[in-house]
């Protein structure tokens, strides 16, 4: 079963480069934003990738869309991103994500609304599949926490690598002889025959005790996966929530990375 099959055959010349940034749950955190993208000038990236929820959260939506579009970034949809666009019910959010999103549409600019209305829910590279959620069911945004959520996907899966967020916490499965694995070393290489799906964690809110932003680097010539994280400026980020109005656990959240 192919996925992409006669989908956004447009960005397949997008997937020529070596090493690749990609880039989750950025959430409106322009500090965390700006520091991954210092991380990544000192790695030499070619082409940067998105996974989504680039709003939502935090007090900076139209900044990280920008440099989103200023990277040129090849970006799939996010549950946030598809709320705040009006396609994706309110009632699927706890209180502080959607008092968030209620925010982000009252401050989002214009043309904003219109390219978060464009992004698609999958993307289809020759070197990689990205989608936010899960691809059983794309725009069902169902978590992938355990092995049997991931088999799903990896049944679905036409390439060696498929990258994801959503949860915030970074994560490694690997498909070998039927059998699913997890990795938990933060860099590995690929191994011909198995299949690999990973968690980039998230750039503005990560959730797994380890406030420092996380993203990923692929590099194809090496063949090698890393998921890097990177220090920021926590405290101007959560003055920035709660100068905005935003629920103070929104800010809290940040220090503890949960
Ligand atoms: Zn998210």
């Amino acid at each position: 079963m192919d996925p992409c099959a006669g989908k956004f055959d447009g960005f397949q010349d997008c997937c020529l480069a070596m090493r690749y940034a990609i880039l989750s749950d950025i959430h409106s955190n322009l500090e965390a934003l700006k520091a991954v993208l210092a991380a990544c000038r000192k790695a030499n990236i070619d082409t940067f990738l998105c996974l989504g929820d680039i709003v939502g959260y935090g007090a900076n939506p139209n900044e990280c869309i920008e440099l989103v579009q200023e990277y040129k970034m090849v970006c799939v949809v996010g549950n946030h991103d598809w709320a705040v666009s009006g396609k994706w019910d309110l009632g699927y959010f706890v209180e502080a994500a959607r008092d968030a999103i209620v925010w982000t549409r009252e401050h989002l600019v214009f043309n904003h609304f219109a390219y978060l209305d464009t992004l698609p829910p999958l993307f289809c590279g020759e070197d990689c599949i990205l989608v936010h959620g899960n691809l059983a069911d794309p725009l069902n945004f169902d978590y992938i926490e355990k092995r049997e959520d991931a088999a799903k996907t990896f049944y679905r899966m036409d390439r060696q690598v498929c990258f994801i967020g959503h949860t915030h916490i970074p994560k490694i499965f690997v498909e070998e002889e039927r059998d699913i694995l997890r990795l938990s070393a933060p860099q590995f290489s690929l191994v011909p025959g198995k299949k690999y799906l990973v968690n980039a964690g998230s750039v503005g809110q990560p959730r797994d005790g380890n406030p420092q932003a996380a993203f990923c680097i692929f590099d194809t010539d090496a063949r090698a996966v890393e998921i890097c994280r990177v220090p920021y400026d926590i405290r101007a980020a959560q003055e920035k929530i709660r100068e905005a109005g935003l629920p103070e656990s929104l800010a809290e959240r940040l220090s503890v990375g949960k």
